[in-house]
């Protein structure tokens, strides 16, 4: 299936669609409304590969829907997984046009966490990330992102019940994609991922965080903000020159105000940059007042980038302080260390290293 099948870039996925957008497609074919609800089901049970894996459908409509729509092996083709000690498993996913996604699966004791791609690279060349280092190839489209998903869930054997936006890519820069991706996840008759558990990471892009402010849904905001000062996160983050430090926090108090949710804060650690005792103050007189959490993560180490990891004892000194000041914090472990699965490495990895 995929390339060959698929010379109309034009083709639709079924997993870009709505269950009521499935279910005017299916009457346009000619079909009884009701049937929304059989292949719904095959679309999202995770036990159908293709069209012609959904047994109780008649042949002539398993036929109708190949010709209008791809199923998930048109969608995103599995390619690989690589498995980790402690059950992070990344997936290397094909799309049907031969552009490679990962896609990290992250249980854990409560949760079984997804953290999905939203670009094929990254336009944002933050610094330390893997994902921005051979710029952006394009969006993916919501069925993409749904699909990722539906791979996760193969691969795990069981429903996951957590979404993360923190694979490849910037969602706000891909905004309507994710969005409509997250609400299909969403959805109780098919994932039925909880709000609450769908998670969109920014690296600051100011028009997104306003938009979702404004979308009355009940879905996670992140910020990866990884400096203190507008001069430090300039240095590591080129989106700061955009939109500086003083609009993204006033975005972000908006936002709170306006929605009423806590709005998280990721802050990678980075030895001799921003883990100082004078940072850990700048980032509180920067927090102060607002509704928030900050995940505080030992930068994960690339190739590219020379920066370290703190020492363990800086990185809890760095929390206390933070804890101190209330604000509630956490300090990650970083997963999938071991089967490269910080943002864009997996995939990095293979492009880099075959000609
Ligand atoms: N573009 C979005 C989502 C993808 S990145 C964003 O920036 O939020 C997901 C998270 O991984 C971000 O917080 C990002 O800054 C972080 N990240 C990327 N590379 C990392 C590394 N080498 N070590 C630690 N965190 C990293």
């Amino acid at each position: 299936m995929g390339s060959a099948m698929r010379n109309d870039a034009k083709r639709i996925s079924a997993y870009s669609l709505s269950y009521e957008e499935l279910e005017e497609s299916l009457v346009r074919m000619g079909r009884e409304k009701w049937r929304v609800a059989q292949v719904w089901q095959w679309l999202y049970g995770g036990k159908a590969d293709g069209w012609d894996d959904m047994a109780n459908l008649p042949k002539d409509l398993r036929v109708d829907l190949a010709d209008a729509m791809d199923a998930l092996d048109g969608t995103a083709r599995y390619v690989e997984t690589a498995q980790e000690g402690g059950g992070t498993a990344k997936l290397l996913l094909q799309m049907h046009d031969g552009e490679l996604v990962e896609t990290v699966v992250i249980p854990s004791r409560a949760r079984r966490t997804v953290c999905v791609s939203s670009q094929v690279g990254c336009a944002f060349g933050c610094a330390f990330c893997a994902s921005g280092m051979g710029g952006v190839k394009r969006d993916l489209e919501s069925g993409e992102i749904v699909a990722q998903v539906m791979r996760a869930m193969q691969a795990e054997g069981a429903r996951p019940n957590n979404i993360v936006f923190m694979g490849m890519g910037e969602p706000f820069a891909n905004y309507d994609n994710a969005l409509r991706a997250a609400r299909i996840m969403n959805d109780n008759r098919g994932l039925g991922i909880g709000a609450r558990r769908i998670t969109f990471s920014t690296c600051g892009v100011v028009p997104g965080i306003k938009r979702l402010a404004g979308e009355g849904t009940q879905f996670e905001l992140s910020v990866s903000l990884h400096a203190p000062s507008q001069e430090l996160r300039e240095k590591i983050m080129p989106v700061a020159r955009r939109w500086g430090l003083d609009e993204l926090m006033g975005a972000c108090r908006a936002y709170t105000a306006e929605t009423n949710r806590i709005i998280t804060f990721e802050y990678t650690l980075i030895e001799g940059f921003n883990d100082g005792a004078e940072h850990a103050r700048m980032l509180i007189g920067l927090l102060k007042g607002l509704k928030c959490r900050v995940n505080l993560i030992p930068l994960n180490p690339v190739e590219e980038f020379e920066g370290k990891a703190p020492a363990e004892a800086v990185c809890e000194e760095f929390l206390k302080t933070v804890e101190r000041a209330g604000i509630n914090a956490t300090l990650r472990r970083s997963k999938g260390r071991g089967v490269d699965a910080s943002c864009g490495q997996l995939r990095r990895r293979r492009i880099t290293r075959q000609p």
